[in-house]
């Protein structure tokens, strides 16, 4: 793994940081990406440590410009792009009656056509090399979740993206696959009730940054090159039951 490159979106907080570290474990360069220079420092000073190289690349992957912008980047500084990860991702949470078309376009231009703009972009160059990783990551609330009708609709849209990739991609020898995390400790999940996640949660814990980063790590490396299109949670169990 040590020539590969990988590109992080929303690599300045949370899961993308934890992804960012991981990778860099591994050996693989790292595109850090956010739609702020706040957070990136950290993770550039965490992966550093490391001893691989990595740079930052600030830019809203809701933007094509901008994409393209961040994919150039790492080939005028890597030469090539190899692991996409789908990370970045927003909440504008509100009943459904409450949602204005605003935040409904703002969590689907970034959660799931983001994710569509990047892995766009970046097959450019997967597909001349005939190797490529994507992890989308989508959400326990694509099952739906009070509140949360974009944020739900682009989780569930990235699972409907991440198999269409899929087949299509598998010419160019590129695997796709989404991760489906649970209630995971970041920064996005304050102000919920972490108590009750937690009873609810048949391992009895919140998700931890790293928890994800572990499953991204195995699907980006070869012991995962016969798996594509699949849907893998990490929520501890919580999606399990029927609730009663
Ligand atoms: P986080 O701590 O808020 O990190 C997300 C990062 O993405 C932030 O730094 C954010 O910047 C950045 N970002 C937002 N819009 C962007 C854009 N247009 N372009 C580039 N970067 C952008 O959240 P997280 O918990 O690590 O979440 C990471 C992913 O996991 C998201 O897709 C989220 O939906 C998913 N997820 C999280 C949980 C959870 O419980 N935490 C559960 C399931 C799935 P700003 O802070 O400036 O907005």
């Amino acid at each position: 793994m040590e020539e590969r490159v990988g590109l992080i979106t929303g690599a300045g907080s949370g899961i993308g940081k934890a992804v960012a570290v991981k990778l860099s474990q591994m050996g693989i360069k790292t595109v850090l990406n956010d739609i702020s220079k706040e957070g990136l420092d950290e993770t550039l000073h965490l992966v550093h440590k490391q001893g691989t190289k990595a740079f930052a690349a600030v830019g809203d992957i809701s933007i094509s410009d901008d994409v393209d912008m961040i994919v150039d980047m790492t080939i005028s500084e890597f030469k090539h792009i190899d692991i996409l990860i789908n990370n970045a991702g927003i909440i504008r949470d509100n009943w459904v009656w409450n949602m204005s078309e605003q935040m409904w376009d703002e969590v689907l231009d970034v959660n799931l056509k983001g994710a569509f703009l990047c892995s766009r972009a970046a097959i450019r160059y997967m597909g001349k090399q005939k190797w490529g990783r994507i992890i989308n990551v989508s959400s326990i609330s694509y099952l739906g979740n009070y509140c949360q009708v974009n944020y739900s609709s682009s989780k569930a849209g990235l699972i409907g993206l991440t198999k269409t990739l899929a087949l299509e991609l598998s010419q160019f020898n590129i695997t796709v696959n989404c991760v489906v995390p649970g209630l995971i400790d970041t920064p996005m999940i304050k102000g919920i009730n972490r108590d009750a996640i937690i009873r609810r949660t048949p391992l009895k814990r919140l998700g931890r940054s790293e928890d994800v980063a572990n499953l991204i790590g195995f699907l980006v490396s070869h012991d995962a090159d016969f798996i594509t299109g699949e849907v893998i949670g990490v929520d501890g169990g919580l999606g399990l039951g029927i609730g009663l």
